[in-house]
């Protein structure tokens, strides 16, 4: 999954003293971010292999250390005790948002994934394969993203203009980068050790975004209290 990831994120403002949205996609792709820096390194490896599945050409082969279930436990337990570290204003309840979020990627790459993630570091791989259903895969994708930005535009509240228009650009680009994922040119990248740093500067700049867009909204809750 690639734009589904910040569905969850998106959903994480809830209450009153949610986690950063920064922090939050950040979270939802943290297992990805490794991945990618696995990738480029070699101990993580797979292959771009088109026509492999409907939605998606990754036949990933091997990664234990950030798509297994274990490590991808892992990750999220450690990205809440991070999070808390250096974020304290949300409590473990903000803390434990940013967790869920790290999880929830492990969950809907298991949706589309075929089965290439691991039960355990070295075990039976698992995956519902989705991805090889035009309605299954994108409608998964566009579920979790839209649900999760639907629970965003009610948990929080404008702080001017900007705020009103940010969140739509934002995913008026979600949508553009699907599409391009899936329908643009596939030149960029014929390796995977060639897609990750593509990937991973995707990441950074879609977190970076979600930080400012963070500055133009506040929780709901938070304001009724303030007022
Ligand atoms: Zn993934």
């Amino acid at each position: 999954m690639f734009v589904g990831h910040y569905g969850p994120a998106f959903a994480a403002k809830i209450g009153k003293r949610p986690p950063s949205l920064g922090a939050a996609f950040l979270a939802v792709q943290a297992v990805d971010i490794g991945w990618a820096v696995l990738v480029m390194t070699g101990v993580e490896y797979g292959r771009i292999e088109p026509g492999f599945m409907r939605l998606s050409a990754l036949r990933l082969d091997h990664m234990p250390w950030t798509h297994s279930l274990p490590a991808a436990l892992i990750w999220s337990l450690a990205g809440m005790l991070v999070y808390r570290v250096f974020d304290p204003r949300g409590g473990w309840k903000a803390a434990a948002l940013i967790g869920a979020c790290v999880f929830s990627h492990w969950i809907t790459d298991w949706l589309v994934h075929a089965p290439d993630l691991p039960l355990t570091f070295d075990g039976e791989k698992v995956g519902l394969g989705w991805w090889d259903s035009l309605p299954l895969g994108i409608g998964a994708e566009a579920l979790v993203l839209f649900g999760g930005f639907a629970i965003y535009l009610g948990a929080t509240k404008p702080l001017g203009a900007a705020g009103r228009i940010a969140p739509w650009a934002l995913i008026a680009l979600f949508v553009a980068l699907y599409a391009y994922d899936k329908l643009g040119p596939k030149e960029a990248a014929d390796t995977l050790k060639g897609a990750a740093p593509i990937a991973l500067a995707a990441y950074l700049v879609i977190a970076a975004l979600g930080f400012l867009l963070d500055r133009t909204r506040a929780p709901k809750s938070a304001l009724q209290v303030g007022a």
